[in-house]
């Protein structure tokens, strides 16, 4: 009886170590760092949150997305002061998501949040579980993206420019695509995932057969030759169209098995368990 009692003691012992060393490593981060395209512009990683940003102006700095810490906004900020001395001047929110969006709150006041119109709409909308959006909170309004554009803006930081475009529905109904000519780069905000189906915010409004006409709409447009996102390493033009490819064929499939008459479950059964949610939006974009 007694022995019973001590296997089942070292056994809980190693239970409680294993899933306590599980849990801190799931929340560790890793500080954020930033990654060099060019002098004047680079990519933000690590920390709480997805990929962002930041482009070095002649008098100021734009940075892209704010993740969504306290912690990794100090990080992100100590990291810019590192590069130059000049002040951010604008943040632009790629589109509404809490990884891209929520650390607004922790940058300075000064600060001018900018966004497509559709996403500083997004930002009110009501969480997935139905609770108040956290932007409803009247001491966080000097946060929400105050200055906004419908179909392209251009940003001058003296002779440089940023553009931003809207080329359509997709991931959600605000995202904005930031092109940098001369770096020949775009940041996309989660218009592209990549090694993981893509995620379509229906609840926001998104819609996948948008998202492929957006993308393509993108493709056409720019001359940009590195495309970089929240979670993902930059890519080129021919993974975009790659991407694009992959969603029309799983559109396609989706489509074939809804005219054969099969149910949900049954649809989502002939996909790879991790593709769920996105077969989930497919299938009630078509019976709409
Ligand atoms: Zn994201």
């Amino acid at each position: 009886m007694r022995q019973k009692c001590k296997l089942v003691l070292i056994l809980l012992f190693s239970f409680l170590f294993v899933s306590s060393s599980l849990f801190t490593q799931q929340s560790q981060t890793t500080p954020v760092k930033l990654k060099k395209i060019s002098d004047r512009l680079y990519e933000i990683l690590g920390g709480r949150g997805a990929n962002g940003g930041v482009y070095i102006g002649d008098d100021c700095v734009l940075v892209i997305d704010a993740k969504m810490t306290k912690e990794s906004v100090e990080q992100t900020i100590e990291e810019i002061k590192k590069i130059t001395d000049k002040p951010i001047k604008y943040l632009v929110n790629t589109h509404s998501d809490g990884d891209h969006i929520s650390g607004n709150k922790f940058f300075p006041k000064t600060v001018t949040f900018v966004a497509h119109e559709n996403c500083r709409k997004e930002c009110f909308h009501p969480q997935r579980n139905g609770k108040p959006s956290e932007w409803s909170n009247p001491e966080l309004a000097p946060f929400i993206p105050s200055l906004t554009y419908r179909d392209k803006m251009n940003i001058y930081l003296g002779s440089k420019k940023v553009e931003l475009w809207y080329f359509g529905v997709g991931h959600t109904t605000g995202d904005t695509v930031l092109y940098f000519p001369e770096e020949k780069t775009a940041f996309l905000g989660d218009q592209i995932f990549i090694g993981r189906p893509q995620l379509i915010h229906s609840f926001k409004g998104g819609n996948s057969f948008e998202h492929v006409k957006t993308l393509t709409k993108m493709l056409k447009t720019l001359d940009a030759e590195k495309f970089c996102s929240g979670h993902a390493e930059p890519i080129d033009r021919s993974t975009v169209k790659h991407h694009i490819e992959e969603m029309k064929k799983i559109q396609g499939k989706v489509k074939s098995l809804v005219e054969e008459g099969m149910s949900m479950e049954e649809v989502k059964n002939a996909f790879p368990e991790n593709h769920a949610g996105l077969v989930t939006a497919i299938f009630n974009e078509i019976k709409k």
